[in-house]
C-alpha cells in the first residue's frame, strides 16, 4: 500500500492511516482506516473497486469483464 494519504478524517480534518487492508476478489478491496488524531479517535472501514476499464490489457484474463469507462464533456 501507498503511503498516499487516501483520506483525510472527516471529522477533525487530520490525515487518516490505513490499518488494514484485504484484497477480498481480483476487483474490490476492503480497508479499515484510523484518524492520526488521538484526541479524535475516529475508525472506519471503506471499500475500493475496479469499475471500468480505461485501455484494455496487453494480456486479458477472460475472468475479467469491465464496462469500458468513456470520458464525458
Ligand atoms: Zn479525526
Amino acid at each position: 500500500m501507498s503511503s498516499r494519504q487516501l483520506f483525510a478524517c472527516p471529522h477533525c480534518n487530520a490525515k487518516m492511516k490505513v490499518t488494514a487492508s484485504k484484497l477480498e476478489a481480483s476487483l474490490f478491496r476492503v480497508s479499515y482506516f484510523q484518524c492520526s488524531n488521538v484526541f479524535c479517535g475516529f475508525t472506519a472501514r471503506g471499500e475500493f473497486a475496479i469499475t471500468h476499464q480505461v485501455s484494455p490489457s496487453n494480456m486479458p484474463n477472460p475472468d475479467v469483464n469491465l464496462d469500458v469507462f468513456r470520458k464525458t464533456a
